[in-house]
């Protein structure tokens, strides 16, 4: 069912523009390595500025994860903040908590700002299959009020949940009205449209193949150089020929695949979310769907931590889908992709310097539609001298993936571990 489209968003951008490979040396203030969300969202920040800005992508625009991904729009870190807490000095914790609170707002103040046609749509169920799951979003909910976050609230069992989610797998949730979803693929060519706008120059077919050591130059494999003042490396899972071990050994690939169904009738979609909300459950190996736009249900899990894509992972989604919702047994599906999304060992985003000029950020661990907005914000705002918050989230020290090379076998058989208590209920 995969084919040459890497997700069913490619397939529904009309006439997607198409931008120039390089094609001779260039110079500029800043090289961006990437061209997705990070990319797009930091060349943004940076052209408003005044900057001249250029953006290398070795595909297209969206070939990353930017253009495969689930399309939910998630507030906050992607883990449990007291773990971010303890990495961090005291004086810092209310940065750090605003800062995660704040990249879905960068998101949907843009949209909103340039106009940005992407479907965007609030409103979030975290669901509960079992009690502890839902004890930990009352713990959730109780945490993210004593900061101040008032957009949820607990749906304490099956009949609440369900005017939500039309299922009876469900034992409760948690509503967030301050996450949604969007059309990613729209979202990101609007980024692109706005920062060529802006002045910045974007390259396709670029493929950036090394840096001149302690040197902001770099080399295209077609043999151009590009120098600038400052680099920054917005590749994450999907960086290629650039990386370094300081980067490569605190992030590891999972992969993570998704079905689009053909469009159902809007009586069902009606019947089965009611409210339109995105919706994720709480398992480790999670489920995650939603309807979009064009009325079919956009239905994502099936992790698996090693970096090789299932050659079709629609028999694998279709079933977990069944299980939710019996009503969609026997509908036909349109497409299934899979993508790489970079995890950390503690779920943090990793972000660092490779010396003063050359900045990079990776490991959203699966929230990155929100969270790349952030990371593009943080990296302009260092480089124009705003503030330190980009310094001060560099310093979080990020474990090493056990198992060197093996890494990735050695995640899948940790994960195992917690996928069979999430089996267990426990
Ligand atoms: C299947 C899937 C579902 C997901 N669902 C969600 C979700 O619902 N919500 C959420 O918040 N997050 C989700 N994520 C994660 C989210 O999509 C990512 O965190 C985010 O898109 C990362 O954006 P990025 O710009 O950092 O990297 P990417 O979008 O991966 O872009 C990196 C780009 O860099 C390019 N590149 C790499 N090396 C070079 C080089 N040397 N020279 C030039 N270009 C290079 C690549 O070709 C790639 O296009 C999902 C991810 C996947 C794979």
């Amino acid at each position: 069912m995969n084919n040459h489209y890497n997700s069913i968003y490619k397939k529904d951008l009309v006439e997607p523009e198409v931008f120039p490979s390089l094609k001779n040396n260039i110079e500029c203030d800043v090289s961006i390595v990437g061209g997705g969300f990070t990319g797009l969202s930091s060349a943004i920040e940076l052209a408003q500025a005044g900057l001249n800005v250029c953006v290398f992508e070795k595909e297209y625009i969206g070939y990353g994860a930017s253009g495969r991904n689930g399309g939910h729009l998630v507030q906050g870190w992607s883990t449990d903040f007291c773990k971010l807490q303890k990495s961090i000095n005291k004086n810092d914790h209310k940065m750090a908590w605003d800062a995660g609170i704040e990249a879905v707002g960068i998101v949907t103040n843009r949209i909103k700002k340039y106009n940005i046609k992407c479907d965007l749509q609030m409103g979030y169920v975290y669901a509960a299959l079992h009690k502890r799951h839902l004890s930990e979003l009352i713990e959730m909910k109780q945490e993210w009020s004593n900061f101040g976050y008032k957009n949820l609230e607990v749906l304490g069992n099956k009949k609440n949940l369900q005017k939500y989610v039309n299922t009876d797998r469900y034992i409760g949730g948690l509503v967030d009205t301050g996450s949604g979803h969007l059309h990613p693929m729209k979202y990101l060519h609007s980024l692109a449209r706005i920062a060529k706008n802006l002045g910045v120059k974007i390259f396709e077919k670029t493929f950036i193949i090394e840096r001149h050591d302690n040197a902001t130059v770099l080399k295209t494999n077609k043999g151009f150089d590009i120098k600038s003042s400052k680099i920054l490396f917005c590749g994450n899972a999907y960086l290629e020929g650039v990386s370094t071990k300081r980067m490569t050994d605190k992030l590891a690939p999972a992969i993570s695949s998704v079905m689009a169904t053909k469009p159902l009738p809007k009586s069902l979609i009606q019947n089965l979310i009611p409210k339109n909300c995105a919706v994720a459950d709480c398992n480790t190996a999670l489920n995650y769907y939603r309807f979009d736009s064009n009325d079919r249900l956009i239905f994502g899990g099936s992790s698996i931590y090693s970096n090789i894509s299932p050659r079709d992972a629609t028999p694998g989604l279709y079933k977990k889908m069944v299980y939710l919702f019996p009503s969609l047994k026997n509908i036909d599906i349109e497409m299934s992709w899979s993508g790489r999304i970079g995890i950390t060992l503690s779920r943090i985003p990793h972000f660092g310097k490779l010396n003063k000029d050359v900045l990079f950020t990776q490991g959203y661990s699966g929230h990155g539609v929100a969270l790349t907005a952030l990371a593009g914000k943080l990296m302009s705002e260092d480089i124009l001298g705003k503030t330190n918050r980009f310094e001060t989230l560099s310093k979080i020290s990020h474990l090493t993936f056990p198992g060197g090379m093996f890494r990735t076998p050695v995640l899948a058989l940790g994960m195992s571990w917690f996928k069979f208590k999430d089996w267990l209920r426990i």
